[in-house]
């Protein structure tokens, strides 16, 4: 356990708590076109495509910002003028793809599912049948609007089956649930710095099928979100078109080591697992209701719904914790009241028992005698 000093745990989807060495990697500069930093970013950009099961076929494309930028790059890269995009949605996320092509001019439909249910691959291939010019398919790994895992790899069949390309948002799964690109077909996969690999935030990347991506120039819509001109310039001196976001490369470097100590996919998975486990155990035994059910819930982040007792406000809720040095979130779903609990980034079940103790003063403090919904 090496998180610091006085300040809280954060119990969110991100950014999340990383380890003090992580943030020792950032206390240089690097110039960022020496070769130290090459080297660096050769690494990097490596055991990514390692931790995703890409060697020989993919290739990983970092891109600066957030995990959006990403996102928004892979899209626009990816999409060819003449192609049309199905969005499956079930939260969140899977909207924000939406308007993602709305804002870039990208045709794109979606197939909305309830945000308590996920998103299937009998009605994709239903829909893929019934329009051929739909020449490519977006989902959401977990969607952390709620938590909930999608059934990326029926999907993934599904979509393969037909012909048609996969663009994976796999955010907040990537590095802690395993998503093999020797088993599941996609052409894009889109994570950051900062989810499951625990880094800081500031870099996102995306992971190619180097075959698709050799066909894509000239389909970006923006230069600096242009993923094919990223990977020419990393593939002919492995530096950045513009200015690099070294610190935050450094710490992601750092990050990836501890990930792989951890014993990689598995190792980070069966930590967050176990956080989850004591978090929900602990939740309901204290009469918390979980928005979903256990087969849908990824141990990422969990949903709970609002205690119905009037005492129960989310806000002094929120307060009392944070006092306590733990920061949670409020809830997403756009019908009913929820707030979430993280289980990722630098915490582990110790974190996760205080965690839950303090849970039990605040609702003393607040007077709340009964969580049920
Ligand atoms: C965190 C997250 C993103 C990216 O969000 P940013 O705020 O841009 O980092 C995208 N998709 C999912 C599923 C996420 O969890």
């Amino acid at each position: 356990m090496n998180h610091n000093d006085n300040a809280p745990l954060l119990l969110t989807p991100g950014p999340l708590t990383t380890a003090v060495t992580t943030r020792e990697a950032m206390l240089r500069d690097w110039g960022s076109r020496d070769q130290v930093f090459l080297e660096l970013n050769a690494r990097v950009r490596q055991r990514v495509v390692e931790i995703a099961g890409g060697v020989g076929t993919h290739v990983c494309v970092p891109v600066q910002g957030s995990g959006t930028f990403a996102v928004e790059a892979a899209i626009g890269t990816l999409m060819p003028r003449r192609g049309k995009l199905l969005v499956l949605v079930n939260g969140a996320y899977g909207r924000r793809m939406a308007q993602i092509c709305n804002v870039a001019g990208i045709d794109c439909v979606t197939h909305e599912w309830p945000e308590l249910e996920p998103v299937d691959a009998a009605t994709t291939a239903e829909l893929l049948d019934a329009d051929p010019r739909i020449s490519h398919v977006a989902v959401v790994h977990c969607e952390t609007t709620t938590g909930l895992l999608n059934p990326v790899e029926e999907v993934a069949a599904a979509v393969a089956q037909r012909g048609r390309g996969l663009l994976i948002d796999a955010m907040s799964a990537f590095g802690a649930i395993d998503l093999s690109a020797r088993n599941v077909r996609y052409d894009a996969l889109m994570a950051s710095s900062n989810k499951c690999i625990e880094g800081t935030p500031g870099v996102g990347f995306a992971i190619l099928r180097t075959k698709v991506l050799k066909q894509c120039e000239g389909n970006a819509r923006s230069l600096s979100l242009d993923l094919y001109d990223q990977w020419r310039g990393f593939e002919k001196n492995n530096q950045w078109r513009f200015t690099p976001p070294t610190h935050v490369l450094a710490a992601f470097d750092r990050a990836l080591a501890d990930h792989a100590a951890e014993g990689g996919v598995a190792g980070r998975g069966a930590r967050y697992r176990q956080n989850c486990k004591i978090l929900v155990d602990g939740m309901r035994q204290m009469g918390f209701k979980t928005a979903l059910p256990d087969e849908l819930q990824a141990p990422i982040i969990v949903t709970f719904l609002l205690p119905r007792d009037k005492e129960f406000e989310f806000h002094r809720f929120y307060e009392q914790l944070a006092r306590r040095g733990f920061l949670i979130y409020p809830g997403k779903l756009t019908k009913g009241d929820t707030f979430r609990i993280g289980c990722i980034g630098q915490v582990y079940p110790d974190d996760m028992r205080r965690a839950l103790t303090a849970v039990r003063q605040a609702l003393d403090e607040l007077g709340v005698k009964d969580c049920a919904p």
